[in-house]
């Protein structure tokens, strides 16, 4: 399903891969090459793809998406915000925009629970995502705990509304949200589509009430946690989700082609 925005545009379809900290540069390179093979032309028509490897793939991948014209576009899993300096160990968007990459992950749980990244980190990561000519792929989700405690809603909301502070509408909106809720992600356990569905509207309500409907209508957001093959369809299926960020099933290039093809072969 292509969900529309307010003036009848439509949101294409992102699925992302994001392979964690998984695949040398050389089997990227054989990845790459192989999930090429699995996708036609309609699936490209259909859905912008993306793969996001670690930051040591990222030439071996660019150049084989390059040199072969294959239409997937090069993401990265995070950035540090400041153009250049001492900052032992990280890499910066300039570096990234330098290598073609389209997007970026930013705010993933697993950087904001192991590197403790804050909402204001992720905020200057977005804007610095943004002035370098990128796409934010910006996460948001809950615990479980703040889940049972019925605070997914204001979570949720004050992550996204944070993560955009003082980014401009026309910005936020050719940006991408990933809804991810922590208790999902690599645990197996999936949101079920219902929940996914009512808490990206609660997402996009954020953004609308802080930018306007237009703004939050245009703006492309993904589910994550636990997606794979067989539950691909039913996710894609609900309004309002537009793609699905994916973790662990996106280490096979053939699961990650039938995601693409939300789960047929
Ligand atoms: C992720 O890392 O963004 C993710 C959703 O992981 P998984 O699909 O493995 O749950």
């Amino acid at each position: 399903m292509t969900a529309t925005t307010g003036d009848d545009e439509p949101r294409k379809p992102l699925i992302a891969g994001n392979w964690k900290m998984h695949h040398d540069h050389f089997t990227a390179i054989q990845y790459t090459q192989k999930l090429s093979y699995l996708l036609t032309e309609d699936d490209y028509e259909l859905v912008d793809v993306v793969l996001c490897p670690p930051f040591t793939d990222i030439r071996s991948v660019q150049t084989t998406l390059e040199s072969d014209e294959i239409p997937i576009a090069l993401g990265a899993q995070n950035c540090y915000f400041e153009k250049e300096g001492a900052f032992t160990g990280e890499v910066s968007p300039l570096m990234l925009a330098k290598l073609n990459v389209s997007y970026v992950i930013v705010g993933h749980s697993e950087r904001r629970q192991f590197f403790a990244e804050t909402d204001d980190v992720v905020n200057r990561k977005v804007r610095a995502v943004i002035a370098n000519g990128m796409t934010p792929i910006a996460c948001v989700g809950e615990t479980l705990e703040e889940r049972e405690a019925g605070g997914t809603d204001s979570k949720v909301s004050s992550q996204v509304v944070n993560a955009f502070d003082g980014v401009k509408k026309v910005d936020v909106s050719a940006s991408v949200v990933a809804y991810e809720p922590i208790w999902a992600i690599g645990t197996g356990r999936t949101a079920t589509p219902e929940d996914a569905e009512v808490t990206i509207a609660v997402i996009r309500a954020a953004l609308a009430e802080r930018f306007d409907g237009a703004t939050a209508d245009a703006v492309r957001i993904q589910y994550g946690g636990s997606a794979k093959p067989g539950n691909a369809a039913e996710l894609m299926g609900r309004p309002g989700i537009d793609g699905l960020l994916v973790g662990g099933a996106s280490l096979d290039p053939e699961d990650f082609g039938r995601i693409i093809r939300y789960g047929s072969t």
